[in-house]
Parts: C-alpha cells; sequence; structure tokens
C-alpha cells in the first residue's frame, strides 16, 4: 500500500495548489474505484493502481473535459467500468494511461520504463487505435476496419480497455455537439458493437448498443422508451409470474437453477422491429426468462419441463450447446406460448456457459478464486482458434498463449483513400500497389503518392491506416523499375502486360516501317499484294497474322527482304546476291558477332526472348556496363555500350531503340513454376525456399496466397525459380512433397 501524500504547506503555512491526484473530486473518484477493485479483484496490488494514478492525473493536470470536470475523472471511470469486470491489474492501470501518450505527448517509452511492457504494450495499442478516423466510412467498408482494428492490436486487451473508453464516451456523450454526438454514436454501432460481439462480450456489447442508439436514433428511441415503459409494469408482472411457475416447476423435478427474468433490451427489439416490420406486440421474444443451471444434462432436463408446461412455437427451438455460436455461445432456447397466449423465450444455460455469453474473451483476465485450471488455458485456445477463423488468417494459437498476443493480420496492411475506401494490400505493398488496386489506369498514370498529406517516394512501404493519394498526369506511361516495387501480382501483372504490349507495338510498327522501305528500294507496291497472300505467309512463318510477322521483323528475327520475297516471289529476286545485306544505316557494318537464341545468350532483350542479340563491335560492351539495343533491319538487335559515339549519334530514330539487359548467368538455366499446394502454418515458406537453397538453385519469385477454393487453412505458394537440367527439377520437387503440411507440388507449364 502507498502511503497516503501528506500535505503540503509553504513556509508561510499557506496551502499551496493541492496535487492533481489531491483535487477533492479526483481523490473521491480515486477512492471509489480502490473500492471496486478491492471488492472484485480483493488479491490484487493497490499501490501498482495508486502509483499509476497518481502519475496519470498528474499528466492530465491541465486538462478538463467538455463537461469542465478534471480529465482524469475520464480514465478513473473507465479503469471502473474495467474493475466492474474484474479485469486484471495491466488492464485497469492501462485505463488510467489510455489517454496520455495521444493527448499529453507522454513518450510510450516512459510508460514502458515506469509501467513495465504489458501496460505499455496496451497503452500503445490503444493509442493506436485512437487515431484512426473511422467515421463516416462506406457501409461495406466496416469490416475491412474491423478486421485492421484487429490487425493492429497485438493484446486483446487493447480492445477491451477501448471498449471500456467508448463506452464511458457514450455515457458523457451528452455533453458533446449533436454532430460529435452521431459520429460517435454510428461508429460504435459499426465498428465496436461488432468486436464486442467477435468477441463474445454480450454484456457490453448490448450496454454499447443501447446508448448508441439514443443518440443516433433520438427519436426512435424515444418512442420505442415510451412504448416499453407504458407496458412496463404489465410485463413485469407477467414474468413475475411465468418465473415463479417455472423454478416450481424445476424444483419439482430437481433441477437445481436459478431463474431469471428479463425484458429484451430497446435496440435489439428496434432492430427486430424494423427488420421484420413488425410491431412491438408481435415480438415474441420481447420477455424472456433465463435459467441457469449446474450441468448440461439438467440444460436438456430444464428444456423438458418447459416444453411440458406450455406449447413451444415451432422453428424457434434452438440448440446452441450442440453446435455452439462462432463466438463461443452456448445455450438453449426456445419460444413458448405463455399463459393468456403470450409468447416468451427461455435461454438455459450453465453458470459457465453464462459467463462466456456475458464476457467474451474478457472473462480470460478476469479474477478467479484460485488457480487457473488447464481447462482455462483450453478454453482459451478455442477462443483463438474461433477467433483466428473467423478472420480467416492462420496463426499458432500456442504463440498467442506464450505472450497473450496476437498478430493475426502480419500479412496485410490496411490503407485508406482520401475518400475513406479501405485497401488492403499484403505487408511491404508500394504506393504503387495501391494505386493499381483501384484502377489499372491510376496505375499506369501514377507519378507519385502522398501518404498522410506527405509526398513519398514510391518505394515507400505503406503501414497499417496510412491515407494515401495517388497523384496521377495524363500521358505518364508505367516503367520496367516499377516491377521491382510492387508486391502485388495485379499490379506486376498489369506494369508486364504493359511493358510487353508496348513493346510489341513498338516491334510492329519498326516491322512494318522496315518493310514498306525494303518494298520501296525493290519496287515492290505492297497494296497490290492480295490480303489472302498475307495470311498464307503469316502462316508460312509459324503465325497467325501477320501482325505477329512484323513483330517478328522490328525485334530482327527475320529480314524484310526474305519476308518480300515470299511475298512477292515474282518481283523479288529468289537469292540475296552473295554479299552482305544491304548496309542498314550506320551500323550493319559494325556488327558482327552473333548470337543465336538459346546458345551462349549473354545479353537478353528485355521482356523478349528468342531474339538475335550480338554486341556491337564499334564499342564492345562488356559485363555491367551500361547498355542500349537497336535494332537492325534483318539482323538482330545491336547492342552498344551507352556512351557509344555511334549510338549517340543515332537519335534521329530513337524509334530503334530497344531496352537490353545483360542475362543473368553465364551457365544456362532453365526457368520452372511451380505451385506448391500447402498447410498453411508459421515457418512453412521458410521451409520451402530452403529446399532451393540447399540445391544452390535461385529462386525468381515466391509468392504466398491463400487457397480459396479450399478450406481455409490452405496455402499455395507461386515459385518461380531457376534449374539446371529435368533431373535438378524433379530432385526439387520429391524434396518439397516430403515437407510436413506439403499437399501437392505442380509444375505450371
Ligand atoms: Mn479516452
Amino acid at each position: 500500500m502507498a502511503t497516503e501524500p501528506l500535505p503540503v504547506t509553504n513556509a508561510l503555512s499557506i496551502p499551496v495548489n493541492p496535487e492533481p491526484w489531491e483535487v477533492p473530486q479526483v481523490a473521491a473518484a480515486y477512492a471509489q474505484l480502490e473500492k471496486q477493485v478491492k471488492a472484485s479483484r480483493p488479491n490484487d496490488d493497490l499501490s501498482a493502481l495508486r502509483r499509476t494514478f497518481e502519475k496519470a492525473a498528474y499528466w492530465h493536470r491541465n486538462r478538463k473535459r467538455a463537461t469542465g470536470d478534471p480529465y482524469i475523472l475520464h480514465p478513473i471511470a473507465v479503469s471502473g467500468i474495467l474493475a466492474d469486470e474484474q479485469m486484471d491489474m495491466t488492464c485497469l492501470q492501462s485505463g488510467l494511461l489510455h489517454d496520455v501518450v495521444e493527448d499529453e505527448d507522454v513518450h510510450i517509452d516512459e510508460i514502458r520504463r515506469t509501467f513495465g511492457d504489458d501496460v505499455a504494450r496496451v497503452v500503445d495499442g490503444v493509442t493506436k487505435l485512437g487515431k484512426l478516423k473511422l467515421a463516416n466510412r462506406e457501409e461495406r467498408q466496416a469490416e475491412s476496419l474491423r478486421k485492421m482494428l484487429l490487425a493492429m492490436t497485438t493484446d486483446i486487451r487493447v480492445i477491451i480497455v477501448k471498449l471500456a473508453d467508448r463506452m464511458h464516451n457514450l455515457q458523457t456523450l451528452g455533453a458533446l455537439s449533436r454532430e460529435r454526438q452521431e459520429r460517435i454514436s454510428t461508429e460504435t454501432l459499426d465498428i465496436y458493437v461488432p468486436i464486442a460481439h467477435r468477441l463474445g462480450m454480450g454484456k457490453i456489447r448490448g450496454q454499447l448498443e443501447d446508448i448508441a442508439f439514443q443518440y443516433q436514433d433520438p427519436e426512435a428511441s424515444q418512442e420505442l422508451m415510451k412504448e416499453m415503459e407504458s407496458r412496463r409494469q404489465a410485463n413485469q408482472e407477467y414474468l413475475n409470474m411465468v418465473k415463479h411457475a417455472v423454478e416450481v416447476k424445476l424444483a419439482r423435478d430437481h433441477i437445481p437453477a436459478r431463474v431469471e427474468g428479463r425484458l429484451k433490451r430497446p435496440f435489439s427489439i428496434y432492430q427486430k422491429m424494423k427488420r421484420q416490420r413488425i410491431g412491438m406486440d408481435q415480438v415474441y421474444d420481447l420477455l424472456a426468462l433465463r435459467i441457469i443451471t449446474d450441468s448440461v444434462k439438467n440444460c436438456y432436463a430444464a428444456l423438458g419441463v418447459i416444453h411440458n408446461e406450455w406449447h413451444p412455437i415451432m422453428g424457434r427451438i434452438k440448440d446452441f450447446i450442440a453446435i455452439p455460436r462462432p463466438n463461443l455461445y452456448q445455450s438453449l432456447h426456445t419460444s413458448v406460448i405463455g399463459p393468456g397466449g403470450h409468447s416468451f423465450e427461455v435461454q438455459i444455460r450453465t453458470e459457465e456457459m453464462h459467463h462466456i455469453a456475458e464476457e467474451g474473451i474478457a472473462a480470460h483476465w478476469k479474477y478467479k478464486e484460485g488457480k487457473k485450471g488447464p481447462a482455462d488455458d483450453d478454453q482459451r485456445i478455442a477462443w483463438l482458434r474461433h477467433l483466428v477463423e473467423w478472420q480467416k488468417e492462420m496463426n499458432e494459437p500456442q504463440e498467442f498463449m506464450s505472450t497473450l498476443r496476437v498478430e493475426l493480420y502480419a500479412e496485410e496492411v490496411y490503407c485508406f483513400t482520401p475518400k475513406g475506401r479501405v485497401i488492403v494490400l499484403p505487408r511491404d505493398a508500394s504506393p504503387l500497389d495501391f494505386a493499381y488496386a483501384i484502377h489499372s489506369d491510376v496505375g499506369n498514370t501514377c507519378v507519385g503518392a502522398k501518404v498522410n498529406g506527405r509526398i513519398v517516394p514510391l518505394k515507400y512501404q505503406l503501414r497499417n491506416g496510412d491515407v494515401v493519394e495517388i497523384l496521377t498526369q495524363q500521358g505518364h506511361l508505367p516503367s520496367k523499375d516499377w516491377l521491382a516495387l510492387v508486391k502485388t501480382s495485379r499490379a506486376r501483372n498489369k506494369i508486364r502486360h504493359f511493358i510487353n504490349a508496348s513493346e510489341r507495338a513498338k516491334a510492329i510498327e519498326i516491322g512494318e516501317k522496315f518493310l514498306e522501305k525494303e518494298a520501296r528500294r525493290l519496287g515492290v507496291s505492297l497494296s497490290r499484294i492480295a490480303k489472302d497472300r498475307y495470311e498464307q505467309v503469316a502462316s508460312e512463318y509459324g503465325h497467325s497474322k501477320m501482325e505477329d510477322v512484323y513483330a517478328s521483323l522490328g525485334y530482327g528475327r527475320f529480314s524484310a527482304r526474305h519476308i518480300l520475297q515470299k511475298l512477292a516471289p515474282e518481283s523479288v529476286p529468289e537469292a540475296e546476291p552473295a554479299k552482305p545485306p544491304a548496309p542498314a544505316p550506320v551500323f550493319s557494318a559494325t556488327g558482327s558477332q552473333v548470337f543465336p537464341p538459346g546458345q551462349d545468350l549473354v545479353v537478353k532483350v528485355k521482356g523478349i526472348d528468342d531474339v538475335l542479340v550480338y554486341r556491337a563491335k564499334c564499342c564492345n560492351p562488356i559485363r555491367g556496363e551500361a547498355i542500349v539495343g537497336y535494332v537492325t533491319r534483318g539482323k538482330g538487335i545491336a547492342v552498344h555500350s551507352q556512351n557509344c559515339k555511334n549510338v549517340q549519334s543515332l537519335l534521329y530514330e530513337p524509334e530503334r531503340r530497344i531496352d537490353v539487359e545483360w542475362a543473368r548467368a553465364v551457365s544456362e538455366t532453365f526457368t520452372v513454376k511451380m505451385m506448391v499446394y500447402s498447410e498453411d502454418r508459421p515457418g512453412m515458406l521458410h521451409e520451402i525456399t530452403s529446399i532451393f537453397y540447399n540445391e544452390n538453385t535461385n529462386i525468381r519469385s515466391v509468392e504466398a496466397r491463400m487457397d480459396d477454393k479450399r478450406s481455409d487453412d490452405s496455402a499455395i505458394v507461386d515459385l518461380t525459380c531457376e534449374v539446371k537440367d529435368k533431373r535438378q527439377m524433379e530432385k526439387i520437387i520429391s524434396a518439397l512433397r516430403r515437407i510436413p503440411g506439403v499437399r501437392d507440388v505442380e509444375r505450371v507449364q
């Protein structure tokens, strides 16, 4: 126990301003909190609470609430809500400190030093959630936002404290403007209520809903309350009557139980009336009895007693004991026609089920007499499994167990458009991924990005909650360098597609021009050649369209003369004279060393295989030098050093310039694509990649994704790798298949 601070006086015995925690209103509120904690958690160390309170009061000393009260009353109240829920000391301390980082600029490191890692983690989490502006988002985005909230949560207690914070904010919403009332109540219903529901925290969910409803739709709420009030007396009497009848019958059958009568909560009545377009009279579960007994067996026995007495309504019997709800809720539900023809609902459950229904995941931080048994841990794991299932993301529950931390969405980041749309991207995604996720036009014309109002480089790695604005410019085109910056296959495919298409278009254009020039030189009129002749020639080259022939010509695979000879054999002599091809301007004479495709290919044309490439003699570029390619006429592509004088002087024909790069390895390898179907478990990707490492082969790209077609613990890993030969490939595939959890490996052709 901390000693009470002594009143401080100065030398003249005039009382100085009281310390922030001694202000009478504040001290009284804290005393009340202490009393609550003593009652709900008798074994807790109150000195830690006291220390936290004084520090928090000091930090908030200059701040007032909208009501004019000292600000610290709010954190005390939040901590009080948590104490009522019997939450642990970390929660209570975090409740007291939850606003100091955000509002008072206290550094999180100071919290860590003073109060330890757990408290710091929870306070940090609550602070981050607080920074998100969640209101006025589109309805369909709500699910993503809820996921994001959980993704940013490394400790479930963050959510519990946040819910308590929200609860107190709602309780004191009266002091705020109408606009803020609307915003906060909408946000509560859209985001926090579903989270409380998912986490099984039925009690807090109901309370949040009822208060938010009052602000959300004051008229409907008041009308409903009035109507409920007018029936209260009659309803209460009716409930007491059936409650007594049930108690008598249960006792007669020796079923130990307590029976509670309750009225359906206002918000859920309202929802039901609205959804089913019915009046209050027709809500048959307006009145409900809850029977809490000692065992599952007695739950069913009690159900028998009820059905024996009153007629059940068809289709209203639900066995959530046999099939629990995803949030682990368990109960038997039935609705019966009671005395006087009035219907009411009966929920039957054990004491334990009751706790789970009311507290949900929070039950695990509650104070309990005695030690936690193994059943408790099992229960917690079950919780997580369900939680995780809901998230459709797999993580080891044990991992959470050991640290009480959960990083469910570590693989995803959630970002916003300036209008508030949520864009979900893989971790480390860049603004380009974001741009392509919006629209391929936005991606293609992207020239930059602003994140949270600041210009960032395109290689910036997006983080949860970033607001991303893409800067575009009409006519801007994607660059090959972008391929290294993007993480999503969508962006990658769009960029590749664009580059291939534009290069092909360039090649077609060049090819056509070459053919025209050659035709002019030889005096052949291309327009006089019949259409079907073109088609015939195309198929002779193994292409379906003439366009493909132009492309090949543009890439330098064939010579224009060769094609012309096929198109108009009567006008073009069969064979060229035995001299070098007509000199293509400037460098046909400079090139000599030709590398046929697939053979000692040291230079490659970006995005294109199977092209004749040779190093220009004039500059003879060597590996590592910056190089540029020029399309020659019929002799393939000449590769020059970028500062070669010939290249400089060739700028007058820029359309013949083509991007080239040094081929990866001197020894030849083959690219193979594979798909690995596996169980989604931590470490899987590492095990897969280490197979390649052991084989001393390169992985060009690897991408893991969820298998949508299968159960949600299935993943697919797309791999592009390089192998020396078939034998090596087969060796790798069989090694992959031996990894536990790998279900199949497929080579993609
Ligand atoms: Mn707060």
